[in-house]
């Protein structure tokens, strides 16, 4: 009976950002469990790439072009996609950008614009389209990608705009969770600790930083995209029927210091 909880079957998916790191890990969850998922990311072609990958294992998948700063095209593409596939149950709010070792008192416009757009704008364009759907069809479930940077802030990078940018995730997550519990659609959010993606390549080679980042983490090592996939499957499921506005912490101790 709980294992089943777990199941995806005939239900839709769409995740954002997902043609590598922890999207694409949690498109192989979420198809693992039973879902059709549609792969969307910025980059189309990886986003193909990706789904192919996918599609060999035997999993449900499509893909999809979708820049999510771009609100236009968010309806476009989810109106394209409940066209072909009915519905979607399930949205995943993965796509996210970190510039970092900005200080503050130097920081240009762009920058900060830049990762404000993409981490909590265009999250919030997705979360307004398919949320507004969800509704009108009677439930559904998002999970938004958050960051233990929402609750410390990280060192020694300076990164003022991500940690801002994740800080209004976990917020937006707890104020739309409130205002659409009664309506059968739930919002929660994964903050995950610092996991080996691109997305964190340029720390590799330094090894100030690496004693840093692995020296203040409790479990003494990154974690891997899958790590962060199985939270957000978790939160994707019945399994945690009774979360909503949740920020659930996948940080190997990091904040527990
Ligand atoms: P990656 O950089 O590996 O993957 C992010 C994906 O999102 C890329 O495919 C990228 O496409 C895509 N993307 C970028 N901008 C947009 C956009 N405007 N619209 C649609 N897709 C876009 O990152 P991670 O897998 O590491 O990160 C995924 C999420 O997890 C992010 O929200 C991040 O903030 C969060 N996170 C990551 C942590 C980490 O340590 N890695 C820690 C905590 C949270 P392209 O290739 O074209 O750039």
């Amino acid at each position: 009976m709980y294992l089943e909880l777990f199941s995806l079957k005939a239900k839709t998916a769409v995740i954002t950002g997902a043609a590598r790191g922890i999207g694409f890990a949690t498109a192989d969850a979420l198809s693992e469990a039973g879902a059709t998922v549609i792969i969307t990311d910025m980059n189309g072609e990886a986003a193909t790439k990706a789904a192919e990958e996918l599609r060999a294992k035997g999993r449900s998948i499509d893909s999809e072009t979708l820049d999510v700063t771009d609100p236009r095209a968010v309806e476009r593409v989810h109106a394209a996609i409940v066209a072909k596939h009915g519905r979607v149950d399930i949205l995943v709010n993965n796509a996210g950008i970190a510039i970092s070792n900005r200080p503050a008192e130097t920081m240009d416009d762009p920058t900060w614009l830049k990762v404000i757009d993409v981490n909590l704008n265009g999250l919030f364009w997705c979360c307004r389209t398919f949320g507004k759907a969800m509704l009108e069809q009677g439930g559904g479930n998002i999970v938004n990608v958050g960051s233990m940077s929402a609750e410390i802030v990280n060192r020694p990078q300076e990164q003022a705009q991500y940690n801002a940018s994740k800080a209004g995730v976990h917020h937006l997550t707890r104020s739309l969770a409130a205002e659409w519990a009664t309506r059968n659609v739930r919002v929660n959010a994964v903050a995950p600790t610092y996991i080996e993606t691109e997305l964190t390549r340029y720390v590799y080679d330094d090894s100030e930083m690496m004693k840093h980042w692995v020296g203040n983490t409790p479990m003494n090592r990154m974690g891997q995209p899958p790590e962060v996939a199985a939270v957000i499957l978790f939160l994707a499921s019945d399994a945690s029927s009774l979360m909503t506005g949740s920020i659930v912490t996948a940080d190997g101790g990091y904040t527990a210091w």
